[in-house]
Parts: structure tokens; sequence; C-alpha cells
């Protein structure tokens, strides 16, 4: 009897290590899917948003004249803004980060991180985005990311970001909007 006590207890022990461990993480993953499910909550009352299903397809020209010369560098041609240079680093009110080339929702204010990069950078995304795509520009191969509704550059994702999602989605800050939760619409 007390051989099957001992064997019960060390059977339950990798369990109970698991449940320790996973709690003293800042997030699970199930805290993520609850960010991405909840994201509309990070919306102002009232405000609609554009949705990926409507795609923006505009000429050169067109973005030309829609974007500051900066954005339409960095969303068109794939450029790469100054490290430090955007106000959104230090952005930290609740809100929605949305696209600057077509205010498709990508972010919330929850799913940002100070990575120290001079960039603002995210750990997770709002589903259904961003598609991927493997750039060259370095030696090695980096994977870029464009928003779904107008093709724009945002920037790239790596794995070096925080548990548990380990992404670090290094994004330009003039691929976004801020949009705060409080801001009358
Ligand atoms: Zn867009």
């Amino acid at each position: 009897m007390e051989r099957r006590k001992l064997l019960l207890a060390l059977a339950a022990a990798p369990l109970a290590f698991t449940r320790i461990c996973a709690h003293a993480q800042a997030k699970t993953m199930k805290d993520i899917d609850a960010l991405q499910k909840n994201w509309k909550n990070f919306l102002p009352a009232g405000a609609t948003v554009p949705s990926a299903s409507e795609p923006l397809k505009l000429s050169k020209d067109e973005w030309k004249k829609r974007l500051p010369p900066q954005s339409y560098n960095v969303l068109r041609e794939e450029g790469t803004e100054r490290a430090g240079t955007s106000p959104l680093n230090d952005e930290k009110r609740a809100g929605i980060y949305a696209c600057a080339g077509c205010g498709l929702p990508v972010f919330t204010s929850e799913m940002k991180f100070e990575s120290g990069t001079g960039w603002p950078s995210f750990f997770t995304t709002i589903p259904g985005a961003f598609d991927m795509k493997k750039d060259f520009y370095l030696i090695y191969p980096r994977t870029e990311y464009h928003c779904k509704r107008c093709g724009g550059h945002h920037g790239h994702v790596f794995d070096d970001g925080p548990p548990p999602t380990n992404q670090r989605w290094c994004n330009n800050g003039v691929s976004l909007k801020f949009i705060p939760k409080d801001s009358k619409v």
C-alpha cells in the first residue's frame, strides 16, 4: 500500500511541476488565444474598421498621393525607418494599431512589449492581419510580413520574443496608425 502511494505521488509530480512553471510565466497560450479573440475590446466605442476580406488595391501614384513620403517608402517600397524615431515606441495607451495604408487593425496595445530595439514590437498579432514571405536582403533569410488587406510592408518577425509565443514582430512605426480606445469616433 505504501509503495502504491509513493508511485502515485511520483506519477503526479511532473504534472504539478508543469503547472507551477506555466503559472510562473507572464502569459500562457490560453491568454494569447484570449488576446487574439477579444481584440475588438480595444476599439473605441462605435468604431468601424475595414476587414481583410475587402482588399485595397491602388496604383503607385494613388499610394503616393495618399501616404506621407516615409510611410510610402516603408509600406510600398519595403524601406526601414531609422531605429528609435517612432513616437509609437513610447505609446502606452490602450487601443488598436491599424495599418497606416488601409486602416486594417493589426495589433492591440496588449500585444505590445518593450524590445529595446527602437522599433514598436509585438509578441502576437490580430488573427489574419498579415501574410508572410521570406526575404534575402541580408545574408540570412528573414520572414517579412505585409498587410493582408493592402499588401503594405510592415516589418519582420523573429523568434527571440518573450514566452509563450517567443515571437517578436518588429514593426516600422510609420506603417502603423494608433487608435486610442478612448478616442471619439
Ligand atoms: Zn494595409
